[in-house]
């Protein structure tokens, strides 16, 4: 697995520089790692550093790179709002726990497991769902994969239109909140959907790409059409590199 491809959204406070708290163009990162950092906010941070364990990751891209598939002010409140929210969550559910101490995706399987746990598993899996749909698009992305992944995908799913009617089945199909997914299970390519915050990494998948559809996804850009949204993702956002990177 490539590991930095595959990273969560949210690291240890410790990978961060301390103090940063940086504002790359348009992607305002809520890094809040370091004494000098935290509890206060300045011009380059727009809303108070997150005190906790886990930090958000800056966007791949600024927040208007993927207009007009999705928009910067979808983006932004994707990202600033809903993605923050489930991190700042996170931390305030493993406050003073030895939850606080563990990596993301051990976190993540090991609460999927106890349905008394779902207040931490939900924004846990929420996170790293979110920093996976991230690195999934990129801007001019789309179209067909090559290579080791297309090879595969023609072995496996029967083609690129058994890819794609398969994973537009799963994305539209999904019944209210949910993702797709692109994954590999046992060696083999599998399109599943999962709903709500539910994410393969808890049940042993291996994710290769991702498509967010919640309605906070794609609502303020495409409203209740879902089914354009999907067709844009795969028209012109897909990030194959990252979803070969992923395959290894
Ligand atoms: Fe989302």
């Amino acid at each position: 697995m490539n590991r930095q491809n595959q990273n969560p959204s949210i690291s240890r406070r410790g990978f961060l520089a301390a103090g940063s708290a940086a504002v790359i163009g348009a992607q305002a990162i809520a890094s809040g790692s370091g004494a000098a950092g935290r509890g206060k906010s300045s011009a380059n941070e727009p809303w108070p550093a997150v005190e906790g364990p886990f930090t958000l990751e800056p966007l791949p891209y600024a927040q208007d790179a993927l207009a007009p598939s999705i928009s910067a002010n979808t983006m932004s409140f994707h990202y600033d709002k809903h993605h923050k929210g489930y991190v700042d969550r996170l931390n305030k559910m493993v406050e003073g726990k030895k939850l606080a101490e563990m990596k993301l995706e051990a976190l993540i399987v090991e609460t999927a497991k106890d349905p008394g746990m779902s207040g931490v598993f939900n924004p846990a899996a929420q996170a790293w769902n979110h920093t996976f749909y991230w690195k999934s698009m990129k801007p001019k992305g789309g179209g067909e994969p090559s290579g080791k992944l297309a090879d595969k995908i023609k072995a496996d799913l029967g083609g690129f239109e058994g890819f794609k009617k398969a994973f537009t089945d799963a994305a539209n199909g999904q019944f209210g909140s949910g993702w797709a997914w692109l994954g590999l299970r046992d060696g083999k390519l599998e399109v599943t959907k999962t709903g709500n915050a539910d994410t393969p990494i808890a049940h042993g998948g291996k994710p290769l790409l991702v498509i967010d559809v919640w309605e906070h996804a794609y609502y303020l850009d495409y409203q209740n059409k879902r089914a354009e949204y999907v067709a844009a993702f795969l028209e012109h956002l897909v990030n194959w590199e990252f979803a070969a990177a992923n395959l290894g």
